[in-house]
């Protein structure tokens, strides 16, 4: 286990390494804006991500400051809020977009068919039904006395 240590605690040695670390980061991930002076040291008792390197980015949509484990760099350029916004747009556009493939509309086009057919089915049977009772029904008037 990691003895977690204040930010106070560091030495400057340690604290030009993550210095030089965070620079580094910042040139790998230029679109992130990896806000300058943001990283803590896994073991620093202000890290939220203890065991890992994190810093703060710039959200890409809002600006808003979020921090992040630098192993996350790669795949997270948001805040939350705007993570989820993002997420749900691409959703709804990825739901359109096979809903309208033709494929999909063909399969659609196939069931409405059968759906109808069905019906016609149907129709045509309660139809021949009904007429059977009125046929009935004036026999058995002809017939009952009531
Ligand atoms: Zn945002």
């Amino acid at each position: 286990m990691t003895t977690m240590r204040a930010l106070s605690a560091f030495t400057t040695a340690e604290l030009d390494a993550m210095d030089a670390m965070e620079a580094g980061l910042q040139e790998k991930w230029p679109t992130r804006g990896i806000v300058t002076g943001s990283i803590y040291a896994p073991d620093c008792d202000e890290n939220p991500f203890p065991g890992k390197y994190s810093v703060e980015i710039t959200c890409v949509d809002c600006g808003a400051v979020r921090r992040i484990a630098t192993q996350d760099l790669f795949q997270v350029e948001r805040c939350k809020e705007c993570a989820k916004k993002h997420q749900r747009r691409n959703r709804s556009k990825n739901r359109l977009a096979k809903k309208s493939s033709p494929v999909a509309l063909a399969a659609r086009r196939a069931r409405l068919e059968a759906e109808l057919a069905a019906l016609d089915a149907v129709s045509s049977r309660e139809i021949e039904e009904m007429e059977d009772m009125e046929a009935d029904a004036a026999l058995g008037a002809g017939v009952s006395a009531e």
